[in-house]
């Protein structure tokens, strides 16, 4: 199940949590987690433990365009970069890159950062990745994500989608790092950084 949390905080978003790992390919891949988290005893509002980190996959390349578009497609990924006491953190560098719609890996296709906007927010207009074979077992639909802010520790992570039939079979899915589908065509997840 998703672990987002919906709260009102000035007026800002949907406070998801969970962040994670995982990786991708014929080549191997890690994985970590995080749970949801909101502490309210003292009125604090907390976003969570920081999303965990893992490692980036055989398929990242370095110096991806900065735009908002990764390529044809009707699913908008979009969301906030925040620290854990839900502060945004603008201008915080969102790299992210995943396989098309057949589940192939390009070095030209759908891949693209973008820095986070005065909200902490971020946007891409994608498609929902396919699933593909690493070994003998397919992976679940993901989206690999970077996201780096000065004074915080950079972050490699995956995200997945809901309702995926391999979710449950892949060593690295967690629930923890479910988009939330804020309808069919767009998916929201938010990522809290840790403080170096
Ligand atoms: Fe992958």
């Amino acid at each position: 199940m998703p672990t987002e949390l919906q709260f009102t905080r000035r007026g800002f978003l949907w406070v998801s949590v969970g962040a994670l790992a995982g990786a991708c390919g014929t080549r191997r891949e890690g994985a970590g987690s995080s749970d949801a988290t909101t502490a309210t005893h003292d009125g604090t509002v907390l976003c969570g433990p920081p999303t965990g980190a893992d490692i980036e996959g055989p398929y990242y390349l370095a110096g991806s365009l900065e735009t908002g578009t990764l390529g044809p497609g009707m699913l908008t990924l979009r969301g906030a970069v925040m620290d854990a006491r839900c502060q945004p953190l603008p201008g915080a560098m969102v790299d992210v890159w995943q396989a098309d719609e057949a589940g192939a890996y390009a070095d030209d296709h759908y891949r693209a950062k973008q820095r986070a906007g005065a909200d902490g927010g971020y946007q891409f207009q994608t498609t929902k990745p396919g699933n593909y074979l690493n070994g003998a077992q397919y992976r679940p639909a993901h989206i690999h994500l970077k996201a780096s802010a000065p004074g915080f520790r950079p972050l490699t992570t995956q995200l997945y989608f809901p309702e995926d039939p391999y979710n449950g079979i892949d060593p690295w899915f967690e629930a923890a790092r479910l988009v939330f589908m804020e309808s069919s065509s767009v998916a929201r997840f938010d990522v809290v950084l840790a403080p170096v």
